[in-house]
């Protein structure tokens, strides 16, 4: 134990209130540590938020968040907050698809043991040819038959490993690149091998792994709001608008924080769960050594003036050839338009966004050129994740440091997963769980 007075020895403090944050402190609180948690914000969430929006008239996610069924650490928390029952798991992994010729194709898999749901999904999957189905089979027995070792794979982008196992145009044009903007934010030359065969094995080869669950609340209301609500009802505390803005250490122990009106903050253990964007300018050591960087995400939000459920039946759609790589229908009048890896449409005006969106939208389902769009909002998340690619897999830090009592959540920690929900809470778990190891 770090400290011997009874009353200190619990206390924690957590700097940083994202879902990171807020999952660390409620794992502790859970476990009666006296936590405090700093928030530079006026809101927590950190990436994952809500927010009124007056010009669509509607509660509105900064982005969508998608979640899968091996998101375990995640269902954890949510249990614990209460709400895990505002989630919706698909019974099986169903996916469509629009191409820009107005083209609808189905991607379901059956209920069969993986990877045999996997197998009879793609037989099935009209957006690829035989060609390109057999190549995709070559490189799941690939990942699946381990040729490559970890050490060899950590040294590769997706694209060598797409090369190197005959993928065939089309097959990563229809199938892999909207595979790997959704789960890593990047595109296939900047997205690790290694990751990308792990989330292979955890979505695609692993029981259950790979149906979608998506939220039927906003944002707020499921990961944020409830926590709060937790970590009261636990004696925790909740301090907003107050930023760390230096760290004392001496030897290899913090011994305090100052915040940014130099009040001096003092507990038994600290954890840090601010991106890596901002652990740097608190951490001038070598806790980390640069190596990261960001990948925008654009949300565009789109209300209409009726219902177009008749158009658009589905909860969400992936859309091929398109700028625009996702369209999900946040109500019967309203659709959320996705963009990741968005580096290059980051830098167009919001207006040019809006018209480039709703034109592929239009392509992509002609029939909702009869719906006028009354209002719309774009969100530019500039710095919605890091970029995942080979470099990125020796620049993670493990969430025990050699600072005795400072551990490090956040989704870029080294968890072995892209930058996720499930990455920033199974970094939580690890700290939370490599602090009770130290005392
Ligand atoms: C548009 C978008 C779409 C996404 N889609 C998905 C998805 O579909 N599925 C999925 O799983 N994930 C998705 N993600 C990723 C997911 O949202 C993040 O991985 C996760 O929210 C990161 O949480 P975090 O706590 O690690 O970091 P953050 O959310 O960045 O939280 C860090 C917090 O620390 C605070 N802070 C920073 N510095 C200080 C300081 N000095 N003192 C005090 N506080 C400080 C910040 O204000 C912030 O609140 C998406 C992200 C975005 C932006």
């Amino acid at each position: 134990m770090m400290d011997t007075d009874e009353g200190f020895k619990n206390t924690v403090t957590v700097i940083g209130g994202g879902i990171a944050g807020l999952s660390s402190a409620v794992f502790l609180a859970e476990r009666g540590f006296k936590v405090t948690l700093y928030e530079a914000s006026p809101k927590l969430g950190g990436r994952a938020y809500s927010f009124v929006d007056n010009t669509i008239g509607a509660v509105l996610d900064n982005g969508q968040h998608i979640l899968a069924s091996w998101y375990e650490n995640t269902f954890d928390y949510l249990k614990i907050i209460g709400s895990f029952d505002k989630l919706s798991f698909q019974n099986q992994l169903e996916v469509n698809f629009a191409d820009q010729n107005g083209m609808i194709y189905r991607f379901k898999c059956p209920k069969l043991p993986p990877p045999l749901h996997l197998l009879a999904g793609i037989m099935k999957f009209k957006a690829l040819g035989s060609k390109d189905k057999l190549a995709l089979i070559r490189l799941v027995r690939f990942i699946k038959n381990k040729k490559l070792t970890r050490d060899k794979l950590s040294e590769l982008n997706t694209d060598k490993l797409f090369s190197m196992t005959g993928q065939t145009e089309r097959l990563i044009e229809n199938f892999w690149k909207p595979f790997i903007v959704a789960v890593f934010n990047a595109s296939p030359d900047n997205t690790s091998a290694l990751l990308f065969a792990d989330m292979i094995r955890k979505g695609f080869l692993e029981k259950g792994g790979s149906n979608l669950v998506l939220p039927n609340d906003n944002l707020t209301d499921i990961f944020v709001k409830p926590a709060e609500e937790f970590l009261k009802s636990k004696n925790c505390e909740v301090i907003f608008k107050k930023r760390i803005a230096k760290i004392i250490i001496e030897g290899n122990i913090i011994t305090s924080l100052l915040d940014e009106d130099n009040r001096e903050i003092k507990s038994s253990f600290y954890i840090s769960a601010v991106p890596f964007f901002e652990f740097e300018k608190l951490f001038v050591n070598e806790l980390y050594h640069g190596g990261l960087e960001t990948s925008p995400i654009v949300n565009i939000h789109l209300k209409f003036d009726k219902d177009i459920d008749e158009i658009f039946s589905e909860r969400f759609v992936g859309l091929l050839g398109s700028e625009v790589q996702w369209a999900f229908k946040v109500k019967s009048d309203q659709l959320c338009l996705v963009i990741s890896a968005a580096r290059k449409i980051a830098e167009m005006s919001k207006e040019q966004i809006i018209d480039l969106a709703v034109n592929e939208l239009h392509y992509a389902f002609p029939r909702l050129k009869s719906a006028k769009i009354t209002g719309s909002r774009v969100i530019k998340e500039m710095k919605a994740t890091f970029i995942p690619n080979s470099h990125s897999i020796s620049a993670r830090p493990i969430s025990k440091t050699v600072i005795k009592n400072l551990f490090i959540a956040g989704d870029w920690a080294d968890t072995g997963l892209p930058a996720t929900i499930e990455g920033a809470i199974k970094s939580s778990k690890t700290c939370v769980n490599e602090l009770l190891k130290s005392i």
